[in-house]
């Protein structure tokens, strides 16, 4: 029996990149293996999950973790498919659990509803993995100030990413350094130039300060110098008091 950690199961509203506003499931898995400084999500197994009895209800059934993967799939049937644009396999790092969806994903394309991928693009052998059922890839470049030197294992899963539908989104915070952007670029650049690309501010959190609006029209600028499709898009979910 294939077993998989989950954090929460929810219907919600996109509230980042291009596809801001259409109604998703919401499948965050834990784990990642990454540490960004501004990251605002709940990385770590816990012993229960939540997962939404109604969608978009805010009421919460608990469950044990880890769950099999027939009993979640049971699960997901609850929601209704046909109102949802796609379900958003997001984390942590979903890629972690690569095994595990390659039982997962099949079932779900099976009842006709697409695949999202949200992902921060290191992790490319497992993302061949799973390949053959995602349909949209949601990919993070993050920047070195944010971590470690990602820029090679970037390249590779961007480059294995255009097998799909597939945009980048890059953080950026009141003080990213223009040198990084500059990599960013052009790495994608490198890739494909159309590749659409989100820079989004971060949501002030732990004293890391949302960009002042000229650096994000001079940062567009930069960007649309070698790239065709470039957006600047905040988290709007904030705003809206989704989850
Ligand atoms: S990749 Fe995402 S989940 Fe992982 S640490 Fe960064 S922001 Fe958090």
């Amino acid at each position: 029996m294939i077993m998989l950690p989950v954090t929460e199961v929810f219907s919600s509203i996109q509230g980042e990149g291009p596809y801001v506003g259409v109604r998703q499931i919401f499948l965050r898995l834990p784990g990642c293996n990454l540490r960004c400084p501004y990251c605002d999500t709940v990385t770590q197994t816990l012993q229960e999950f939540r997962l939404e009895r109604d969608p978009g209800s805010g009421k919460f059934s608990v469950f044990k973790n880890p769950i099999s993967v027939n009993t979640l799939s049971q699960l997901l049937q609850n929601y209704n498919f046909s109102l949802h644009h796609s379900i958003s396999v997001t984390g942590g790092e979903p890629l972690l659990w690569a095994s595990e969806l390659r039982e997962l994903l099949p079932f779900l394309k099976e009842k006709g509803i697409k695949i999202y991928l949200e992902t921060n693009g290191t992790l490319p052998e497992q993302l061949l993995q799973v390949m053959p059922w995602v349909d949209i890839i949601s990919m993070d470049i993050k920047l070195p100030s944010n971590d470690d030197n990602l820029w090679d294992i970037h390249k590779s899963f961007l480059r294995l990413s255009l097998q799909k539908e597939v945009f980048v989104k890059i953080v950026v915070q009141e003080d990213t350094k223009l040198v990084d952007l500059e990599y960013a670029r052009d790495l994608i650049a490198e890739v494909d130039p159309l590749i659409q690309t989100i820079l989004q501010p971060v949501t002030a959190t732990r004293g890391i300060v949302t960009p002042k609006p000229y650096q994000l029209l001079s940062w567009q600028s930069f960007f649309l110098q070698k790239l065709r499709n470039v957006r600047v898009i905040p988290q709007t979910h904030v705003f809206m008091g989704q989850l």
